[in-house]
């Protein structure tokens, strides 16, 4: 049974367009990003007998970054954004 749904509910129309397809080769599952100048710290911690074990990674981007369609490579640096609001 259905519960409670607002009559004007579009769920799914709204979900397929916000997909990321890229306009070169028409891939819409594989991307990357790549970032520029990335200073990557990690803490330590040492302990008692002289061991050391990680406490947590901190990542600063300095330089840009740009996103690629993981089949050809094109340049979707446009689409970034939307990217990072819809990365869970
Ligand atoms: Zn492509």
């Amino acid at each position: 049974m259905p519960v409670d749904l607002p009559l004007n509910a579009k769920p799914v129309q709204h979900k397929t367009s916000l997909r990321i397809t890229c306009p070169e080769c028409g891939n819409d599952t594989d991307f990357f990003e790549v970032a520029d100048s990335v200073i990557l710290t990690t803490h330590y911690s040492q302990n008692e007998d002289g061991s050391f074990t990680q406490d947590e990674d901190e990542s600063q981007i300095l330089g840009e970054i740009t996103f690629y369609c993981g089949e050809c490579n094109a340049d979707l640096t446009q689409f970034h954004q939307r990217f990072l609001e819809m990365l869970f």
